[in-house]
Formats: structure tokens, C-alpha cells, sequence
């Protein structure tokens, strides 16, 4: 199965990010060594292929930060691999995110795909379908002006989406979108595997090469069968 990663900063504050997105430089480079050594790194959109193998490996950043550009691309760069941003359009020169001049400059390099990321990075699983419309399409129009090129991937805020997001993203006009485990891991909701600060080469490994994905995809679905069990029956869901 091919696995798609994803990141967020590489960077190496003294305290963890939130949910400890951040990726060291340093340990970026070892994992793009090894990326480039034993897997097939590809553009995202061939993982979307009939013919995809497992040995494929595509590289997705969310958020549209800064050090994106900065520390990750002269890496990627070095190892000639290409990366998809989903770049979430409202947070555009804020800062420590990409400047709307940066991201049109990101989107003519010949290894980066842009993608989109909701406006506002909400979750769109809470909100009305015509809010969450709103989003989809409003950052696509953004991020179209901005980079003068067609945007039709999408990756969820969150990693969340559920059957009607799905068919919404369908309806917006994105050819396929991916989640973080959520969803039915079809079309407009394929599954990534996130990585962060806690990872080590030998875990690393494991999620890179889909070991790790298997299992997780697993219990992430049985979680979520027993989440909805518990709704029904009228008990709050146990916070993850
Ligand atoms: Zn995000």
C-alpha cells in the first residue's frame, strides 16, 4: 500500500508545538535519507494511480508554515522529492505561515504541488454544510488567485470528514482529498499517517512503510465504531 505522510513545521522549538507537529531539521534529513534510499517517493497525485505500488511514498505538509519553505524545501531539494502544501488560506502572512508572495513563488517549483486546507482551519464536522461549503470553496478560489494554477486537492482541518464532507469536497470541484484516519479512506477521504517530534527512526520506518498505518487505521476504525455506539446509547464519547 502506498502511505502518504504528513507534516507540519520543521523546526526545533525548546517546548513541543501543540499535538508536537514540529519535526527537527535534523531528523527531517535522516528520514528524507532514508526515504530516498528505500522507498519510491512520488508526487502525491500518482498515489491516487490503479497502478500506485507499495513502495510508494508521497510527502504532504499542512497549515502552510513558513519554515516550509525555509529548513524543508533546500532538503527536499538536496534529495530531489517532491511535496504537496495544503496550505490553509487564511493563515497566509501571519506570522510564522508563508506570505501570499512566498506561497506564489513555492507554487512555481517544479517539486511542490499546492493543495488546500480550509480558510480558516475549522472543524468542518461541527458546522453547518453551507459554512463548510463556504470554506472549501472560498479557500480553492484564494488560493487559485494567488498561485494562477488549477487547486483541486484538499487535506481536512484536523484530519476530520465524514460522508456528507466527502460528497461536499466531490461537489466543490476537488479530484481527491485526504484525512488522517477519518472518513471511509475512498476518494475524498484517504488516509495519511502524521508525523512529529516523537518520532524516531525506528517508527518512523514503521509509518513510512505502511506496518504502522495498518494497524492504526485499525484501531482508529473500532474506536470509532465504539465512539458512535456510545452516542447511541445516550453516553458522551470518551475524549481522544
Ligand atoms: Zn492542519
Amino acid at each position: 500500500m502506498a502511505s502518504v505522510l504528513v507534516y507540519h513545521s520543521i523546526s526545533a522549538p525548546a517546548e513541543p508545538m501543540p499535538s508536537a507537529i514540529d519535526v527537527s531539521p535534523s531528523n527531517f534529513a535522516t528520514q528524507l535519507r532514508w526515504l530516498s534510499r528505500w522507498r519510491r517517493v512520488v508526487p502525491l497525485t500518482e498515489t491516487l494511480s490503479d497502478r500506485a505500488s507499495g513502495r510508494q511514498t508521497a510527502i504532504t505538509f499542512d497549515d502552510g508554515f513558513r519554515d516550509n519553505l525555509t529548513v524543508a524545501l533546500p532538503l527536499l531539494e538536496k534529495f530531489q522529492l517532491p511535496m504537496t502544501l495544503f496550505v490553509t488560506a487564511g493563515f497566509l502572512n501571519q506570522t510564522g505561515y508563508l506570505s501570499s508572495a512566498e506561497l506564489r513563488e513555492v507554487s512555481r517549483h517544479p517539486l511542490i504541488t499546492i493543495g488546500a486546507h480550509g480558510l480558516w482551519h475549522r472543524h468542518l464536522n461541527r458546522m453547518s454544510l453551507n459554512d463548510a461549503r463556504f470554506e472549501l470553496k472560498e479557500s480553492r478560489r484564494l488560493l487559485e488567485d494567488l498561485t494562477n494554477q488549477a487547486v483541486d486537492l484538499l487535506a481536512w482541518p484536523f484530519g476530520e470528514c465524514n460522508e456528507d464532507l466527502e460528497e461536499l469536497s466531490a461537489e466543490c470541484g476537488y479530484r481527491a482529498a485526504w484525512s488522517v484516519w477519518k472518513g471511509t479512506n475512498n476518494q475524498h477521504s484517504l488516509w495519511r499517517v502524521p508525523l512529529g517530534r516523537h518520532d524516531g527512526l525506528t517508527r518512523f520506518i514503521a509509518k513510512a512503510s505502511g506496518v504502522y498505518g495498518a494497524s492504526k487505521a485499525r484501531w482508529h476504525r473500532h474506536k470509532d465504531r465504539r465512539d458512535v455506539g456510545r452516542e447511541e446509547a445516550g453516553r458522551p464519547a470518551l475524549a481522544s
